[in-house]
């Protein structure tokens, strides 16, 4: 059942029941009062009949005449007269009644032995008469019990319009405010219908920038137009974010491929070398088992970076330890050293007493990231510094060369996955780094920024939570 439909018929159920409670006590009121004014009709009308009573005085001796002398010749046509023995025998009757007899029981002789004036409603034939019970008390004449009646007729034919006059009003009042609530709340409810048709139409066309077009007051309706049109809006920049992302993945993928598929297809051709019959020479062969141990390690080296990634997108967490400053870069140091011992190197200024807070590994995967790029992209006499700063919050570590440096409309792009120079394309460099570096400094809530100029070499710092002076371990 429709909202509408429903608050239509509380509003007629409760209209009802009201109508039914009036209609009740007007009704219940109307009766009494006519009960009470045809008792008092009723009894006038006794004590005007008794006091012209004009029954002659008894020819015997108090004895009542055998015919019970006239009744009252001025009455209401509607009015019954019959007369009764104090034994209860009947004396007179009205011809009126056209040969009826007004009961009479033992319980109203009590009770006008009791000196009560008893009223009863009794039926008689098909119809029902008020019956007003006194004794006659006049002088000279006998004591008669008198009953006089009323029929009800009149009040049963007025109580029955007024029943049906009640009843079709109520109708009529009921079906007009059924209407008129029906029009109503389809227009209070019109907004809420407006906004479910908005949002269904946005879940079929996918089109997350329409809004609820709402001008009314900021009530309940407008609040919540307004928090719907929120919700849109929240909605539309997550569906943005993870088409995005989507798009990102899908070209990370693919690139991902691409990149696997060259040391594999070198492979599978210098394998198609090693199988040729009649065999290849001695040399040939040595050259090309070289060239598979290369694609192999490259191969390895690309595995290696796409799981890296896999993992910090994923956001497995890092470890959130304090890392002593100084043992960490004297090792990167010492590991770089061994690996390109021709090369310059320097520390200056040293590294203070100070701890990071990060991921060990992390830290050194990072920092060799940034001295293997510095080693690579740069030639053979180039100096390569390593610089260490510690204020109150952070820790600051340079990786400055005086190489090539990058032209300013590559730099944007250093960080993307598998951005690289064409130099490095073909040193096989896989274009992972940096993009590496940056997602597991992000992940212990550093930064990393790169300054350089082309023919002056590059800087690249690393901004770490850390402080002077902790424990060193
Ligand atoms: P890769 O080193 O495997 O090519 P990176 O993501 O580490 O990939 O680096 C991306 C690119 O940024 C490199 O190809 C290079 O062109 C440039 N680059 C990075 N570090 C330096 C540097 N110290 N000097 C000059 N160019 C650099």
């Amino acid at each position: 059942m429709s909202i509408r439909l429903r608050l239509t018929l509380i509003y007629t159920a409760i209209l009802a029941l009201l109508l039914l409670v009036i209609n009740v006590m007007l009704y219940v009121g109307q009766t009494q009062a006519m009960v009470r004014g045809d008792q008092f009709v009723i009894k006038a009308e006794a004590s005007r009949i008794m006091k012209a009573w004009p029954i002659p005085p008894p020819s015997g001796g108090g004895q009542i005449p055998p015919d019970g002398g006239p009744m009252p010749p001025e009455r209401f046509r509607e009015i019954y007269v019959q007369t009764r023995s104090l034994d209860g025998e009947v004396v007179q009757t009205d011809a009126n009644l056209g040969g009826l007899i007004l009961p009479f029981n033992r319980k109203v002789l009590l009770a006008l032995q009791q000196g009560e004036r008893p009223v009863e409603t009794v039926t008689l034939g098909s119809e029902d008469f008020l019956v007003y019970h006194d004794l006659l008390r006049k002088p000279d004449t006998p004591r008669l019990i008198i009953q006089v009646a009323m029929p009800l007729s009149h009040r049963a034919r007025f109580l029955t319009t007024f029943r049906t006059t009640l009843l079709a009003a109520s109708a009529i009042i009921l079906g007009g405010v059924f209407g008129v609530s029906w029009v109503l709340a389809g227009l209070a409810l019109r907004p809420i219908h407006r906004i479910t048709q908005t949002a269904q139409e946005i879940g079929a066309q996918r089109d997350f920038n329409r809004r609820v077009d709402h001008a009314g007051p900021n009530d309940e309706i407008g609040q919540l137009a307004t928090t719907f049109n929120g919700m849109l809006n929240e909605l539309q920049d997550a569906y943005v974010q993870v088409e995005q992302s989507l798009q990102n993945q899908q070209r990370f993928v693919a690139d991902a491929s691409h990149e696997l598929r060259t040391p594999l297809t070198t492979l599978r051709g210098n394998l198609g070398l090693l199988q040729r019959q009649p065999p290849i020479s001695t040399e040939d062969r040595a050259d090309v088992l070289e060239d598979m141990v290369d694609e192999t390690e490259r191969l390895m080296r690309l595995v290696n970076d796409l799981l890296i990634l896999a993992r910090a997108d994923a956001k497995r967490p890092l470890r959130n330890e304090s890392i002593a400053l100084k043992p960490l870069v004297t090792d990167i140091t010492d590991q770089v050293k061994l690996l390109a011992p021709h090369r310059a190197l320097v520390c200056d200024p040293c590294p203070e007493e100070a701890t990071i807070t990060g991921d060990e590994d992390a830290l050194k995967q990072i920092l060799l990231v940034l001295l293997d790029n510095a080693l690579k992209h740069t030639p053979p006499q180039a100096t390569i510094t390593l610089t260490t700063s510690v204020d109150d919050e952070h820790v600051n570590i340079s990786v400055r060369d005086n190489g090539p440096g990058i032209e300013p409309e590559r730099l944007p792009h250093i960080f993307d996955r598998f951005y690289r120079s064409d130099d490095a394309r073909t040193e096989g460099g896989t274009g992972l780094g940096l993009a590496i570096a940056k997602e597991l400094t992000e992940a212990q809530n550093g930064t990393i920024k790169v300054a350089s100029e082309a023919g002056q070499g590059s800087v690249f710092t690393l901004i770490f939570p850390g402080a002077k002076e902790a424990t060193v371990t």
